[in-house]
């Protein structure tokens, strides 16, 4: 890891987290997530933005030493053994509240971290010494809306705040072709054109295509059945400033219906 320089705007990152077995298996994808913690500037506090926490207002979670929640069914035992040990920080979290002005942001001393958190930031950070947060995604929101949240974490990112969205920009589980979920970069049809044309919107910041993406057709439709797993990107590139390059990594598809897309975005 390299060291923050004083001042330095701090990179933001959009990880696709995908089966929450990534958490304990070693593939392509956590290598793509190690290598790419390598590359950031050490992080004073972690703002994450997980799929996996959906409420009735917007929540930032509080805890001195936040749980790790096992959100899932049906997974090995072992899973459900990960512990991810990294404190909270009800500091950072006061100053959430504190600067989003659009909306109310209430503080959460029951939420921990959800797998959508800890089974990627345990790739990052395995010591677990790098304080976490999370906010919720708010389910009475609409994308514009979130995206204009979003927009209001901007200054924490020169205050040494690594603020990663958690998620998945393909994401069909009701399609997944389960006999095809180890085939190298398997997606059908239509989960390869909206794929595509995400990223193509993603790199022109056609934000207005982005925030109204279901009305794009079908394939679009079937990639992103709900919204949950979407917004987190929405928050990152929300959070991308002018002078900001974006750089897409463990770009490939899984099992047909889920992409790991993840995207680096720095200065
Ligand atoms: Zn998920």
């Amino acid at each position: 890891m390299n060291t923050t320089l004083s001042g330095q705007r701090m990179p933001v990152l959009f990880l696709g987290h995908g089966n929450p077995m990534n958490a304990i298996e070693e593939n392509e994808f956590v290598q793509g997530f190690r290598l790419i913690a390598k590359e950031l500037p050490n992080p004073k506090t972690i703002l994450c933005i997980s799929a996996h926490w959906e409420t009735h207002g917007t929540r930032v979670t509080i805890s001195q030493q936040p749980e790790t929640i096992h959100d899932f069914s049906g997974f090995p035992k072992e899973l459900y053994e990960v512990q991810y040990p990294a404190p909270g920080s009800p500091l950072l979290a006061a100053e959430v509240v504190q600067a989003v002005k659009g909306t109310v942001v209430t503080p959460d001393d029951k939420w921990g971290l959800d797998h959508g958190c800890w089974s990627v930031v345990r790739h990052l950070y395995p010591q677990a010494d790098v304080p976490v947060i999370q906010l919720s995604l708010d389910y009475e929101k609409s994308l514009e809306e979130h995206f204009s949240l979003a927009k209001e974490l901007a200054g924490f990112r020169n205050k040494g705040i690594l603020i990663i969205g958690s998620g998945n920009i393909v994401h069909n589980l009701r399609l997944v072709a389960w006999d095809k979920m180890y085939a190298d970069d398997f997606a059908y049809d239509w989960a390869r054109e909206a794929s595509t044309g995400i990223k193509k919107l993603i790199l022109e910041e056609n934000h207005e295509a982005l925030l109204h993406i279901t009305s794009l057709g079908s394939p679009y439709q079937l990639a992103i059945p709900t919204p949950e797993h979407y917004l987190p990107l929405l928050y990152a590139l929300a959070l991308k400033e002018e002078d900001d390059t974006i750089r897409f990594f463990n770009d490939k598809a899984v099992g047909g219906s889920l992409t790991m897309t993840s995207l680096l975005i720095q200065s």
